[in-house]
């Protein structure tokens, strides 16, 4: 394993969640100031291809890295950004209508599914009561 490679993950593991290059560039560069930005992206799409890592768009900001250690899905407010992990298999309904109807084969953990989260939509009621 390379260098950048050993500190990219590294800093995804310590990052504990979801985190844009930028901000892996700027854990991995604590340790090693010579790593690019460059770097960083190439490494990520070594991981990717070797199925270690996988990266998610969670509405119109950059994309986010993650350890592919779990299958799941995310759901984002937007209202409020805030992103909560579920389970994949919520959507396999969905993924085999998809294929048995239109023989579309879906990859739902590309994108993030977006709507309104809990905390906002009883922010909603009170707004409505009051
Ligand atoms: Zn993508
Ligand atoms: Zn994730
Ligand atoms: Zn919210």
């Amino acid at each position: 394993m390379t260098h950048a490679r050993r500190a990219v993950l590294q800093a995804l593991v310590a990052a504990r969640a979801h985190v844009t290059a930028e901000d892996l560039l700027n854990i991995v560069q604590i340790d090693s100031p010579e790593i690019h930005l460059s770097t960083v992206y190439r490494t990520l799409d070594a991981l990717e291809n070797l199925g270690v890592v996988d990266h998610v768009h969670l509405g119109h900001g950059r994309a986010v890295y993650h350890l592919t250690d779990n299958a799941h899905q995310h759901i984002v407010c937007e209202k409020c950004s805030a992103v909560e992990e579920v389970p994949s298999k919520l959507f396999l309904q969905l993924e085999k209508e998809l294929m048995d109807n239109y023989q579309f084969k879906v990859r739902m953990n590309h994108f993030a599914v977006i709507g309104t989260c809990r905390k906002c939509l009883a922010k909603l009621e009170e707004s409505r009561d009051s």
